[in-house]
């Protein structure tokens, strides 16, 4: 079952540069998806006109369960967490059910389980400063769990992280995943990274339309 289809998407952006040449990608439901490759290929421009925070240039976005916003079907995971400073952990993992009018004691449980999730209900009450990089990126995720998106897009989350944490992100990634039937595009510059948490790798080259391979993982999952 695909979730969305990228059909002959091209970017061009104003300056000129040619971000995406003629891209088709399919995202499958309940996979990891690696869009792989080196820096400027596009992943990111990908990426955003998938979440409709970009416009192609041509090309057709496909979302086989109909309608026209689809804001609210997906995530968003940064490298750098956008946390508010000022609020606790658990404020800020409670922000999406707050903005869509659910009470703090109505959220509760549902933000308390996505802290335990990724192992950080005991920090509810911090704020981001005093976390680590790592915990920031976990509480950015327990966020994002919050919403119980359709498809989670991640951009490079892991890459500002030292290799024992990202490797323990990584592990998380792929418990929770598994766990909730999570739909996750994730994108690396990591050959490594990718071989290890995805179901799928899509590979692109530094030049637009120059190449384009597609490869099945078969690495053992839980
Ligand atoms: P579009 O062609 O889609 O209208 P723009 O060229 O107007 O896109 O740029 C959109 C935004 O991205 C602007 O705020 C611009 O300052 C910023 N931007 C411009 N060049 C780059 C770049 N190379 N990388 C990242 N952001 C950029
Ligand atoms: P990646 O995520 O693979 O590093 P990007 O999608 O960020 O690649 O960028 C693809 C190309 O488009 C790069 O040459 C980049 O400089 C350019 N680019 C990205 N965003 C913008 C923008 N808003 N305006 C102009 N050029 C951009």
């Amino acid at each position: 079952k695909t979730v969305v289809s990228l059909r002959d998407v091209s970017k061009v952006f104003s300056s000129g540069t040619l971000a995406l040449e003629h891209l088709d990608l399919d995202i499958y439901q309940g996979e990891i998806l690696s869009l792989l490759g080196p820096s400027g290929c596009g992943k990111s421009t990908a990426l955003r006109i998938i979440a409709g925070l970009g416009d192609t240039s041509s090309g057709r976005i496909i979302w086989p369960s109909g309608g026209d916003d689809h804001s609210s079907d997906v995530g968003f995971v940064f490298q750098e967490p956008t946390l508010m400073p000022w609020a606790t952990v658990f404020d800020n993992v409670r922000l999406p059910s707050r903005l869509k009018g659910v009470s703090r004691n109505a959220a509760k449980d549902t933000v308390m389980h996505a802290l335990d999730n990724v192992g950080l209900s005991a920090f509810a009450g911090a704020y981001p400063r005093e976390l680590s990089g790592g915990m920031r990126m976990r509480v950015s995720i327990a966020r994002a769990m919050v919403t119980k998106p359709k498809l989670l897009l991640m951009d490079e989350p892991f890459a500002a992280l030292d290799e024992i944490t990202r490797q323990k992100l990584n592990d998380d990634l792929i418990r929770i995943q598994h766990e909730l039937g999570w739909t996750v595009v994730f994108v690396t510059h990591s050959v490594f990274e990718s071989v290890y948490i995805s179901d799928r790798i899509v590979v692109m080259a530094a030049r637009p339309g120059r190449a384009f391979a597609e490869m099945i993982v078969d690495a053992p999952r839980p």
